[in-house]
């Protein structure tokens, strides 16, 4: 869909939008309210949201009658209210720092149901991890003769070897195949200790095959090494899980009218993260579980292996579980379109600290509806003193020209927009996070702890 001349035929990226999302931002007052008890910038959760793609992931493991847990990505979201959610519904955490760590077991996790993964980590929390029965995934040689040592003491601890993926050589994560050898025999020597629980990979992108294929590979050496008489039982095949936030058409529209004059102040991008994508969540679960190998799929093999699968999805657990809502401060017009500033800074929508830009329309929550009122096309400015501050460099097109007090909803920013880069610069306060609930037929909101 591109929009009129008037708006320099500017392409449109409609949000795909739960009905949730619709009825909160509908609400004549809520976020008014909100706005009004909090002061600045706020993003709004759902985790009834989180609930269901929880649900999904762990539907789609059981309709393959495969035994695993879902690990929940800690770092795409640092709220807690997700975390009771996942305890509810027998899930599990994914972590990569102490307080990561502790925030978890503080909201009703389990230590038995905590990942902890990363590069080199420190002993503080190795130490944590093997005295609450975390799952360990080991990075390299000198970390798993640490947690070796820390093991004497804080007792057994069950690890992952996770694997550098042969086909992204130079990551910085992960063991070569030459260091696994090495580590399975020394996990073999160290046992009882020295828990050889299974062996785990995470890959950048969303694609089906590479992970069906390594994990293809590993149930083999899952199998040698169980022959070996070490305690085999897990694959973790990560996160990467892809996701939908908009339709196929604005997405292909988008790219195939791209045009260099559509962004302010003539700023250019390399790339962008693909909107639309197929398949995605628990589908993409579905279709690498489907993966066939010598004429058997992938889930087949785990089962006939008797290994459980651990799945790590971050962004794909938090998609359609929040949005972010910035105070208008005011607007200007330039010379063909405007310039909109908000109360906020552009650092409380991640992406643009990639190099890149949030790319979804943000929605216009206008204090009143001007019905005279004529489209108009406008960047979004953040509001500090800095030129690039900016939080949409695109020219988006708005219903009407926005307003001091009226409010700018950035949809869908649950999944690492809101808080990866989140600063006070300004000495402007976070954005609290606000979450919603939905009793009895209306919505109640407090903040998040
Ligand atoms: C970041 C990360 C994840 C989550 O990734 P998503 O792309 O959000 O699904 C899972 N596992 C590990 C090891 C990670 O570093």
């Amino acid at each position: 869909m591109v929009l009129n001349a008037a708006l320099l035929d500017l392409p449109v990226l409609p949000a795909l939008e739960q009905e949730w999302q619709r009825r909160v931002r509908t609400d004549p007052q809520l976020l008014f309210d909100i706005h009004h008890a909090v002061g600045g910038p706020f993003h709004v959760i759902y985790p009834e949201q989180f609930a269901r793609n929880l649900r999904s992931f762990q539907a789609s493991l059981a309709g393959h009658g495969v035994r695993g847990q879902v690990y929940y990505g800690k770092k795409a979201n640092k709220a807690g209210c997700w975390l009771p959610t996942i305890a509810d519904l027998d899930g599990a955490v994914d972590v990569a720092s102490e307080p990561e760590l502790v925030h978890a077991l503080a909201h009703g996790i389990r230590g038995r149901d905590i990942g902890v993964t990363g590069a080199a980590k420190t002993d503080a929390l190795l130490r944590l991890a093997a005295r609450h029965d975390c799952v360990v995934a080991i990075d390299a040689l000198d970390e798993l003769a640490r947690i070796a040592e820390i093991a004497r003491s804080a007792g057994p601890v069950r690890i992952l070897l996770r694997r550098l993926p042969p086909s992204a050589p130079h990551s910085r994560f992960g063991l070569s195949a030459a260091d696994l050898d090495t580590a399975i025999t020394l996990c073999a020597q160290w046992q009882p200790q020295i828990e050889l629980i299974g062996f785990s990979f995470h890959l950048d992108g969303y694609a089906v095959a590479p992970r069906a294929e390594l994990a293809f590979d590993l149930i083999q050496l899952c199998a040698k090494t169980k022959a070996q008489g070490l305690p085999i039982t897990t694959l973790s095949i990560g996160g990467g899980f892809a996701c939908r936030y908009v339709g196929d058409d604005d997405w292909q529209a988008f790219l195939d009218h791209r045009r260099d004059d559509w962004f302010h102040a003539g700023k250019r991008f390399e790339k962008f993260y693909p909107y639309a994508q197929e398949p995605t969540g628990a589908d993409m679960l579905d279709a690498i579980l489907r993966t066939s190998f010598d004429g058997r799929t992938l889930a087949s093999h785990l089962r006939d292996n008797d290994i459980q699968l651990f799945i790590e999805p971050g962004r794909a657990l938090l998609i359609d579980a929040g949005f972010t809502v910035f105070p208008v401060l005011g607007f200007k017009q330039n010379a063909d379109y405007g310039i909109t500033t908000v109360h906020g800074l552009s650092m409380s929508v991640s992406e643009q600290w990639k190099g890149s830009e949030f790319l979804l329309d943000p929605i216009l929550v206008p204090r009143r509806t001007d019905p005279a009122a004529q489209p108009i096309a406008s960047c979004v400015g953040g509001a500090s003193c800095m030129e690039y501050d900016v939080l949409t460099w695109r020219k988006v097109p708005l219903p009407q020209r926005p307003a001091h007090g009226d409010l700018l909803l950035y949809p869908n920013t649950a999944g690492y927009q809101m808080d990866k880069n989140e600063s006070e610069f300004h000495q402007l306060p976070l954005p609290p996070k606000v979450v919603v609930t939905h009793q009895e037929g209306r919505f109640l909101w407090r903040l998040d702890r």
